[in-house]
């Protein structure tokens, strides 16, 4: 039987691997935009769900495709809930992911206690037809903020973010739990039906 495809609209490579992970066990095949003309992505705002939306509509508008896209973030209680939507541009553009860890254990050096330390990752996903069909889910994952650095699995804010009732840090635990607990798996896992009912593809 024939499945349906999707094209992933990302252009993190940590974020299309999850996505191709979680979505492995169903009858819909998850593509990258490696081998397709450039997408011009709109301008990123502060909302996670408009944000997932452009991107999804962009891809799915240049490619007369389906498409997949989700915004995400990282919401600090000691910080009012920020970086939040601007996670990817933490600290200005000059940083890698590393640098931006850094950047937030230093904003967090007055906040030793746990507590203080309270963090969630969001995750919104938004499904996007060729003919303008959209659907949208969200997903949380509560945790904290670590000291340092542990671990190198993951992407982003993995290493310094402990997922509640786990030890080790998102890094540390790895791909196979992170997929059962995260907020992307989270948001997928709300979003299946949808994506059940894509189409087979015709080529
Ligand atoms: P955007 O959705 O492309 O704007 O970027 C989301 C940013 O949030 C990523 O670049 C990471 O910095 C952070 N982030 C989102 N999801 C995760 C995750 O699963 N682990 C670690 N960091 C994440």
């Amino acid at each position: 039987m024939g499945r349906g495809r999707v094209f992933a609209a990302t252009s993190n490579p940590g974020k299309f691997e999850e996505f191709r992970s979680l979505l492995a066990g169903l009858s819909v095949e998850v593509l990258s935009l490696a081998d397709q003309p450039p997408v011009v992505f709109p301008e990123e705002g502060t909302e996670y769900e408009a944000n997932a939306v452009a991107k999804a509509r962009a891809v799915a508008e240049a490619l007369g495709e389906w498409a997949l896209a989700d915004d995400s973030g990282l919401e600090v209680d000691a910080l009012g809930g920020a970086p939040g939507p601007l996670s990817a541009r933490y600290g200005g553009p000059g940083l890698d992911d590393s640098g931006r860890v850094v950047r937030l254990l230093g904003a967090l050096e007055d906040f030793p206690q746990a507590q203080a330390r309270g963090a969630r990752f969001v995750c919104v996903v938004a499904l996007v037809g060729p003919g303008g069909e959209q659907a949208i889910a969200r997903g949380e994952c509560a945790g904290r903020i670590l000291a340092s650095v542990r671990g190198d699995e993951g992407f982003g804010y993995d290493p310094v973010f402990q997922p509640q009732g786990f030890e080790g840090s998102m890094a540390e635990l790895g791909p196979e739990v992170k997929d059962q607990i995260s907020h992307r798996a989270r948001a997928f896992a709300e979003l299946a039906p949808a994506l059940a009912e894509i189409p087979v593809a015709s080529d």
